[in-house]
């Protein structure tokens, strides 16, 4: 479903996690990974200027969406999308997947301090699960080993946290890795590590995570100057369809 550009999959929490856990127990060990994209506003805006981002969502195997606001848009342009999957959401939900079938998962980004916070706290959450990461602050010689050991490792799931659009451009290059499927999961290494925390359910729940990240973090005030825009976008295009219904 199209949203200002980008093809979303119309898909809950629950049918993505059934989805990618399918396409893992599938997996033959040596193939290259499905690639799961989770899109944002501020991705929507940076895929319409960015041509090489939006040709890796194009090319993703599953794309959804990744805030109130896209689902918010889709409805307002008459295809609503079911309802909003987050990378945090979908990975922990995987993770839980992966406890039980004993998966290889290699996590990829976030400071070395807080990867090795999350390798040990998960460590704890998930002990079936065969655990593997380095951080995400290399050089060339840096990705090469990364590389080397990937292709040792071949993980089920390959969870690239190095924030958008860095991590899926990054996935993307390597397509040709031994993985089951590979997602970008932004800073959900921080949240796992303890080092940033997510919004209390009571903010999730009035749908206002985003104000409160930008409470804790003020920085993030430029990113998300993109999501009037996108608002104004989404609503302009939705209007413009309605009126061509006739309604
Ligand atoms: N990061 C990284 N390598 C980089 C730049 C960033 O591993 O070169 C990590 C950073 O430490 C943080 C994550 O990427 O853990 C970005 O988190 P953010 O919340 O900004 O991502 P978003 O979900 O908003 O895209």
């Amino acid at each position: 479903m199209d949203v200002l550009g980008v093809g979303f999959d119309p898909i809950t929490l629950d049918q993505a996690v059934e989805r990618v856990a399918g396409w893992i127990d599938g997996w033959d060990g040596d193939s290259p990974p499905r690639q799961v994209v989770t899109v944002n506003p501020e991705g929507v805006m940076l895929a319409r200027r960015h041509s090489r981002l939006a040709d890796v969502v194009r090319r993703a195997d599953l794309v959804t969406a990744d805030g109130i606001g896209v689902v918010m848009a889709s409805a307002w342009m008459g295809t609503p999308l079911p309802e909003r999957v987050t990378g945090a959401d979908l990975a922990e939900r995987l993770l839980a997947v992966a406890q039980c079938r004993g998966w290889r998962v290699y996590l990829l980004g976030a400071s070395s301090a807080s990867l090795g916070g999350a390798l040990a706290e998960l460590g704890r959450r998930f002990p079936d699960v065969q655990w593997h990461g380095r951080h995400g602050y290399f050089d060339e010689l840096g990705e090469k080993e990364i590389v080397e050991e990937i292709v040792r490792i071949r993980p089920h799931l390959l969870l690239v946290g190095m924030g958008a659009p860095r991590q899926d451009l990054w996935i993307a290059a390597h397509r040709d890795l031994p993985a089951g499927v590979a997602m970008g999961i932004g800073g959900t290494i921080d949240v796992w590590s303890g080092m940033v925390k997510r919004a209390p359910v009571f903010w999730r729940r009035l749908r206002l995570e985003w104000l409160y990240r930008l409470l804790r973090q003020p920085s993030r005030i430029r990113r998300q100057l993109a999501l009037p825009r996108f608002a104004v976008l989404a609503w302009t295009a939705g209007l413009g369809k309605r009126r061509k219904n006739g309604h």
